[in-house]
Formats: C-alpha cells, sequence, structure tokens
C-alpha cells in the first residue's frame, strides 16, 4: 500500500459528503466596493519533519525547499478541479503547456489573456498564519492558526522582505529578512479592498517594526504545534491525468467551450483569482517571450509610499505587545 493512500482516502471521503472545506483554513470573502477588511496575522516558521501539526500528528516532512510558503495552483475543467503539477511540484504540466504554446502562436491580448484563463492555473502561497489576539482582528479569528492562501500580491511582498537586507531609513523603515521569525520577526497586515469586482491586496504589507510572536511566552509551544500540514490539503498530482486532458482538448475540434470552462468554481475567492491570474499571465509572458517587454505594475510601489496610516499600525503593535507582556507579569 503507497504512503499516501490514507490522505487520499479521506479526501475521497470529504467528497462524498459533498464538502472538502476545511475548517482550519483562512479564505477572505469578496470585499464589497468601498468596503475593506484588515486582519493581523504573524507567519508561522516553516515546519519541519517530526514537528508536531494541528491534530497532533507528526508533519511527514518540510513544505517543498524548506520555504515558509507552499506554492499551489490548480486547473478548473468541466466543473472539477485539476491540481496542477507545475504550481505543486515545479514539473512538466500538459495542460500548462498546451497554455504556453497557445500563447507564442499570438499576440493578440484578448486571445491571450482568454488563452491564460482557460489553460494556465495560477499560483497560490499557501502560508501558517497566528492571528493576533487583539481587537484589530475580528473576534472568532484572534489566537487562532490557520493555513492561508496568499495571493501573488501578498506574496510578492513577502519576497520583497526577504530579499531586503536592512532596516531602510528612519523616515521609510522597511521590514526585511525572516519575518516568520518567532523571536524578531514582521506582523503582516492582510488589508483588501476592492477594485473592479475584485478582492484586491496591494495595500498589504509587511509592518516594519520587529517584533517576536506577539503571543503569551507560554502559548508560543502551542502556536507551533498548532501549524497545519497544508501540502496534505491537496489532491495528488496526476500527470497522466493531465496528458488525458490535453487530448482530449486537441482530439475536439472546436477547442474548449470556454463558458463550460471558466464558469466559477464554488470558491468564495474565485474573483480575485481570476485577477490573480491576469498578473499570473503578465508574469508568464515576460518568461515565455522575452521579447515582449511588458513593463511591471508600478502602481503597487507607488501606492506603497503613499498609504497612510502605516504609523498608527506600529503604535497598535507596541501596545499590544507591551498589555502581553503585562499580562506575563501578573
Ligand atoms: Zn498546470
Amino acid at each position: 500500500m503507497k504512503k499516501a493512500d490514507i490522505d487520499s482516502i479521506r479526501k475521497r471521503l470529504r467528497k462524498r459528503k459533498g464538502s472538502s472545506r476545511d475548517v482550519n483554513e483562512f479564505r477572505i470573502p469578496n470585499v464589497t466596493p468601498g468596503d475593506s477588511k484588515t486582519f493581523r496575522v504573524f507567519v508561522l516558521p516553516p515546519l519541519s519533519k517530526g514537528d508536531t501539526v494541528a491534530g497532533g500528528e507528526k508533519a511527514p516532512g518540510a513544505f517543498p525547499e524548506g520555504f515558509v510558503f507552499y506554492e499551489h495552483g490548480y486547473h478548473w475543467i468541466d466543473g472539477q478541479a485539476y491540481q496542477c503539477p507545475r504550481c505543486h511540484d515545479r514539473q512538466q504540466c500538459a495542460l500548462c503547456n498546451l497554455g504556453f504554446e497557445l500563447m507564442r502562436k499570438t499576440d493578440e491580448q484578448t486571445e491571450r489573456r482568454k488563452i491564460s484563463r482557460v489553460y494556465l492555473a495560477s499560483s497560490k502561497y499557501a502560508v501558517n498564519v497566528y492571528f493576533l489576539d487583539d481587537d484589530k482582528n475580528p473576534e472568532e479569528l484572534r489566537g487562532k492558526v490557520m493555513w492561508w492562501s496568499a495571493p501573488k500580491t501578498v506574496f510578492d511582498k513577502m519576497e520583497a522582505c526577504i530579499y531586503n537586507t536592512d532596516a531602510g531609513a528612519d523616515d521609510d523603515p522597511q521590514a526585511y529578512g525572516a519575518f516568520w521569525d518567532i523571536e524578531s520577526g514582521h506582523v503582516l497586515l492582510i488589508k483588501v479592498g476592492e477594485q473592479g469586482g475584485f478582492n484586491d491586496y496591494k495595500q498589504s504589507k509587511l509592518l516594519a517594526k520587529r517584533v517576536p510572536l506577539p503571543a503569551p511566552e507560554d502559548k508560543i509551544d502551542e502556536i507551533l504545534n498548532s501549524r497545519h500540514w497544508v501540502p496534505g490539503k491537496f489532491d495528488e498530482r496526476d500527470s497522466d491525468m493531465m496528458q488525458k486532458l490535453v487530448s482530449r482538448i486537441l482530439s475536439n475540434d472546436s477547442g474548449f467551450d470556454d463558458d463550460e470552462n471558466t464558469k466559477a468554481p464554488p470558491k468564495e475567492e474565485k474573483k480575485e483569482e481570476k485577477k490573480e491570474e491576469k498578473k499570473e499571465e503578465k508574469k508568464e509572458e515576460k518568461k515565455e517571450e522575452k521579447k515582449e517587454d511588458t513593463p511591471p505594475p508600478k502602481e503597487e510601489k507607488k501606492e506603497e509610499a503613499t498609504v497612510p496610516g502605516g504609523d498608527a499600525d506600529e503604535e497598535d503593535l507596541d501596545a499590544l505587545l507591551a498589555q502581553i507582556r503585562k499580562k506575563e507579569k501578573k
């Protein structure tokens, strides 16, 4: 019997029940125009093999390459999700390959977008997060550990932080390095607004102030042991199936029925995902066709510099830490 069988049995059972919704997954519902939501979390350190995870089980390994995030993505075809070998495992994916191939054949932007939407999976970056136990977070989330699939917009900020080597100028402090370091890391402010009908994350950021995991000392182990084994949340990838899907598409003269295939899956975040896909497409285009010089999304940097309220967020953090320490002393 294969080692992973029990996982797949669990998943099939869950599917039969008609719900593969994981209560430990943090999902952000669509934000309505003019509205915004904020959450403050601390991204927890990457798991190592044997670490205790939620439910008391042991982590069977680490996330690929020992990263703090788990990259994943899926194809949505004929009302069914197929996990993408490229996004999950950096393996060849016949469907993505077909998408890239078709993209190379046209310079027409609308057509390229359509190809991207139909054939390419877009990556999400799952992290274990601890919700700060303060009144800035919704009550039901405070002090909880959940896993969250960060969209690329937020992932880019995490990546920038990792590449960043110092705290920046006094008047422009920056988060840098290992933001998940529980002794000296950075709180992630997830700020969700709405733009063009999609959730928009570009005002999210890692707060510049370096802080320990903002939780009472005696809770730290419990928090770490509540991390989730994220890779186990997804179906195994099936490269043969991706090939079969491609064969099916290629043998069908009319190609894919776009309407059928782009119907939103039963996921709250689909809208936001589609937008991410567009961004992903830009990235893929750059990768695939270097001659096409798509300028980087400049707006993000501009906005970051002008986001007001950064200081208030940092001050709150001081207050929260002081509160925790005071409670500890009692
Ligand atoms: Zn794929």
